[in-house]
């Protein structure tokens, strides 16, 4: 029962986390479109855990806080929003690199889960206009 709670808030908490982020179309209104790409790594024979795909679109939430997989993990996960926000500040279509898990909890070693990410962002050539309105805001 209380485990479930526990979640429960932990589900609003995100949600409320997510609303706060605002939307990318407010955020980032030269971006058309992103896809990240990520390879999960976890610290066992078998490095590879997961690989997946996050696809963002203008009405998505600019939330880009990716939860860690490794069960148990408090707090951790990858922030992907301050490398986000410079390659959109830069204009740059692609980025890679990698991140580890700053998560800890008991026994979780801090090498537990690493990712390899790679961001594609699809600039508008549309919004040049709204753009420059938001420059001329203060
Ligand atoms: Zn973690």
């Amino acid at each position: 029962m209380a485990s479930k709670q526990n979640y429960v808030k932990k589900m609003e908490a995100k949600n409320q986390q997510r609303t706060d982020a605002g939307v990318i179309a407010d955020r980032f209104p030269t971006v058309e479109g992103m896809v990240i790409n990520m390879t999960y790594y976890h610290n066992a024979e078998n490095p590879i855990l997961m690989q997946r795909t996050v696809n963002f679109f203008p009405e998505s939430h600019a939330f880009f806080n990716l939860e860690c997989m490794i069960k148990g993990c408090e707090k951790g996960g990858f922030d992907l929003k301050r490398i986000i926000s410079k390659q959109i500040k830069d204009k740059k279509k692609v980025i890679r690199g990698e991140m580890s898990c700053k998560g800890k909890s008991g026994d979780l070693p801090a090498n537990h889960s690493t990712i390899d990410y790679e961001i594609n962002i699809t600039y508008s050539t549309k919004s040049r206009k709204k753009a420059a309105k938001k420059t001329k805001k203060k």
